[in-house]
């Protein structure tokens, strides 16, 4: 027998618990697993679920609606789907598949939905926003006209990016695309811009590689790094990129900039093509579903540069995207091209014989870049192109027999001039000052005096010797503006000092 109640304050607070208790009715519809494999299953019984809408499994795991039909849903599973099969419950969360965004990710390393990677706290506490949103439209955006710098010459000063484009980067294995993204990102460090790094079915050491040098070089605070593994499910790699867009797009809808590096898009294009396999949609060209041209044209649309009205911000996107001996015209290399605004190609073999970042200039273009160009790069940079390209053509033909022409043999020399101050070690951007005076001396002559191998010992000691020999000269450099005469001046005196000076320790050793 209970005790009798003698205390009347514990039935006051008892009563007054039961009045405070939820009783409304709550309708709850739970779905039934019809069918479950490799990261995909089929889900009966929610007919109210919409479009990458969360769903929760008995066992706890996650998915989402990844494609509706009539009586059924593709539901993709974001957890590890051991002990779900045919006939496990599931419930529809009342959620569209989100990720947290704003400040408290920088620095961070976390999966597509936001869980953390690198042993931090949990981001509880950030705000979160829908993975797949509406691309600004038109009259929300302004052209490109600023340039958002990479440091690297090749890039800088032959295919300028601006900011809000989206510019591919596409090359066999191992050519440098990760490298030269990362480049880009780490010399964003006075630019303001973060940097939203989006890891898709990288092997783990490759980002590991990524973050190592991130943080090594104090920039990890400035990057957001979004990893999907090869050992994650297909649905948490296929969200991944869409994920960082909305991380980006939280920046750029605040007025800032953002630039968001999706590595790569040709796994993430095999994931939804293993997705729509499973589900048994009709394969077309190379086995990809139809739709993977709208996945990435939608994915990529969100890269923009909004009007001041929409507060200025911007979000350039570098997809990577990798080819299979250098086939750009594959299914997907060729959607990514049309999709993009300009690629930056790699080459197998200039990257096998020491050229790089192994740029293919006859095959690379920035299709809007050229306009945020700064203007003085546009001054100095303008004739490098074509003078390369008649270089290289001339080289094939001379290869074979001595040059007996003066002017031929000219151009060689400054062609090969052009080659050594393209190519670019990693971590050693250079800034527009220091391009500036490299393509000036290149262009006054200055560099055709000395032997081509002295370039790259010059390129590196440069921006050290402005520092200390022109110290007030980045700024008289302003933006908009084109080079005076004095700087020039001024800056090929440097150049000069600073080669002639190597050239003399080379002479005596
Ligand atoms: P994957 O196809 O495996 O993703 P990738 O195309 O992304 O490869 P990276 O991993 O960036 O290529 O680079 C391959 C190798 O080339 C790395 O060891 C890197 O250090 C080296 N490398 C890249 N760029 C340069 C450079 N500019 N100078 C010297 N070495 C470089
Ligand atoms: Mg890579």
């Amino acid at each position: 027998m209970s005790e009798p109640v003698a205390d009347g304050a514990w039935l006051d607070e008892a009563r007054a618990r039961v009045a405070r208790a939820p009783l409304t009715p709550e309708a709850e519809t739970l779905g039934r697993v019809l069918h479950a494999a490799d990261g995909l299953t089929q889900v009966s019984g929610l007919p109210d679920l919409r479009l990458n809408e969360l769903l929760r499994f008995e066992g706890g795991q996650q998915g989402f609606a990844l494609a509706l039909t009539r009586d059924s849903v593709e539901a993709a599973l974001l957890d590890p789907g051991e002990g779900i099969g045919a006939g496990s419950a599931v419930r529809a969360v009342g959620e569209l598949l989100s990720v947290p965004v704003g400040p408290s990710l920088l620095g961070r390393v976390i999966d597509p939905l936001g869980r953390p990677l690198d042993g931090g706290p949990p981001l509880t506490a950030a705000p979160r926003r829908p993975v797949e949103r509406p691309a600004p439209a038109v009259i929300e955006r302004a052209a490109v006209a600023e340039p958002l710098a990479t440091g690297l010459l090749v890039v800088d000063a032959l295919f300028a990016i601006g900011r809000g484009q989206r510019e591919l980067i596409i090359g066999d294995r191992a050519t440098g695309k990760t490298s030269l993204a990362v480049d880009a990102m780490l010399n964003q460090h006075e630019s303001g811009v973060v940097s939203i790094y989006v890891a898709i079915g990288q092997r783990a050491t490759a980002v590991e590689r990524v973050i190592e040098a991130l943080r090594q070089r104090g920039a990890a605070d400035r990057c957001v790094i979004v990893v999907a593994s090869p050992a994650t499910p297909p649905g948490l790699q296929w969200m991944a990129p869409f994920a960082g867009m909305t991380i980006a797009e939280e920046v750029r809808d605040r007025g800032g900039h953002a630039l968001i590096v999706l590595d790569d898009l040709t796994k993430h294009a095999a994931t939804h093509r293993e997705l729509a396999l499973l589900g048994r949609e009709p394969p077309g060209r190379e086995a990809y579903p139809g739709d993977i041209f709208y996945v990435h044209a939608r994915l990529l649309e969100r890269a923009a540069r909004l009007a001041p009205e929409r507060g200025g911000g911007s979000l350039t996107a570098l997809p990577i995207a990798e080819t299979d001996a250098g086939n750009l015209s594959a299914y997907i290399p060729t959607n990514l091209i049309s999709i993009t605004d300009g690629q930056i190609v790699l080459d197998q073999r200039l990257f096998a014989a020491n050229q790089r970042p192994a740029v293919d200039i006859g095959l690379s273009v920035s299709r809007v870049g050229g306009k945020a160009q700064p203007p003085v790069l546009r001054q100095l940079a303008g004739r490098l192109r074509l003078d390369y390209a008649q270089f290289l053509e001339l080289e094939m033909f001379t290869r074979f027999g001595g040059i007996s022409d003066n002017r031929v043999r000219g151009q060689i020399t400054r062609g090969q001039r052009i080659r050594a101050l393209l190519a670019q070690p990693r971590f050693a951007s250079l800034r527009l000052l220091d391009q500036v005076a490299l393509l000036a001396a290149l262009d006054a002559g200055l560099l055709d005096q000395w032997p081509a191998t002295l370039i790259a010992s010059l390129r590196q000691q440069l921006p050290g010797w402005l520092d200390s020999t022109l110290p007030q000269a980045a700024e008289t450099l302003g933006p908009g503006k084109t080079l005076a005469e004095p700087l020039r001046d001024r800056l090929l005196a440097a150049v000069k000092s600073l080669g002639e000076g190597l050239l003399a320790e080379v002479k005596t050793p």
